[in-house]
């Protein structure tokens, strides 16, 4: 080899290596970029199946963490799962009555102090003492998977004498989430049931020539 044969590699092998090192950053960083943007594009994909029916209501958002509390199927409050040694003493529509009212077979306050549980799984909306009546009141929010009217019903327990869950709780089907009580001995100890296809209305009346937002527990239950 020449000298001047010798400097001319000298100067074209190592531009050749850095034009190489230059052309391999290059696609590397291209790379990167691309499987960046196609995961982008996979999360933004992702979002609608992960909220099916309603988009981001608060709901959705609490439910899409916790999916295992997503409602299967649906039990009795009392006596689980179907209420055996219990019966209503009033009806849903009996004298304009917006829930159904649970008592004991022994009657009386034979069933004071007796368990309610959750009729679903779901999400503990309200659990709170109210005026008026109500006395102990706990309220769950069920996610009701691709239903065709509603996305979400509300299960209602109210007169309670013992409260054992919180506000932002969520529980289990068959949990015990209080007691039967008198709400502070206003009443005979019984529990009132109501299931509402419209969740977070107000506490409302009770009783009420207004049927709208509520379901008939009985049949609500024996249908799911
Ligand atoms: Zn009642």
């Amino acid at each position: 080899m020449s000298q001047s044969q010798t400097r001319t590699s000298f100067i074209i092998i190592p531009s050749m290596i850095l034009a190489l090192t230059i052309l391999f950053c290059i696609k590397k960083n291209n790379a990167t970029a691309a499987s960046h943007q196609q995961k982008e594009v996979a999360s933004a994909m992702e979002e609608p199946t992960f909220y099916p029916t309603v988009g981001d209501s608060k709901y959705d958002v609490i439910f899409a963490k916790e999916p295992s509390f997503i409602s299967q199927k649906f039990d009795f409050p009392v006596g689980k799962p179907d209420g055996t040694n219990y019966f209503k003493a009033r009806e849903f529509g009996q004298s304009k009555h917006l829930g159904e009212d649970w008592n004991g077979k022994g009657g009386g306050n034979t069933d004071l102090g007796d368990p309610v549980y959750s009729i679903s799984n779901g999400y503990v909306s309200f659990a709170e003492n109210v005026c008026c009546g109500w006395g102990n009141i706990v309220r769950i929010v069920h996610k009701f998977p691709n239903h065709p009217e509603y996305p979400f019903v509300e299960s209602f327990y109210a007169h309670l004498d013992e409260i054992h869950v919180k506000e932002g709780d969520f529980i289990k089907r068959g949990q015990l989430l209080g007691t039967i009580g008198d709400a502070d001995g206003k009443y005979s100890a019984h529990l009132h049931l109501e299931i509402r296809n419209f969740v977070d209305m107000g506490v409302g009346p009770g009783y009420s020539d207004d049927t709208f937002g509520f379901l008939v527990p009985t049949e609500f239950i024996e249908k799911y």
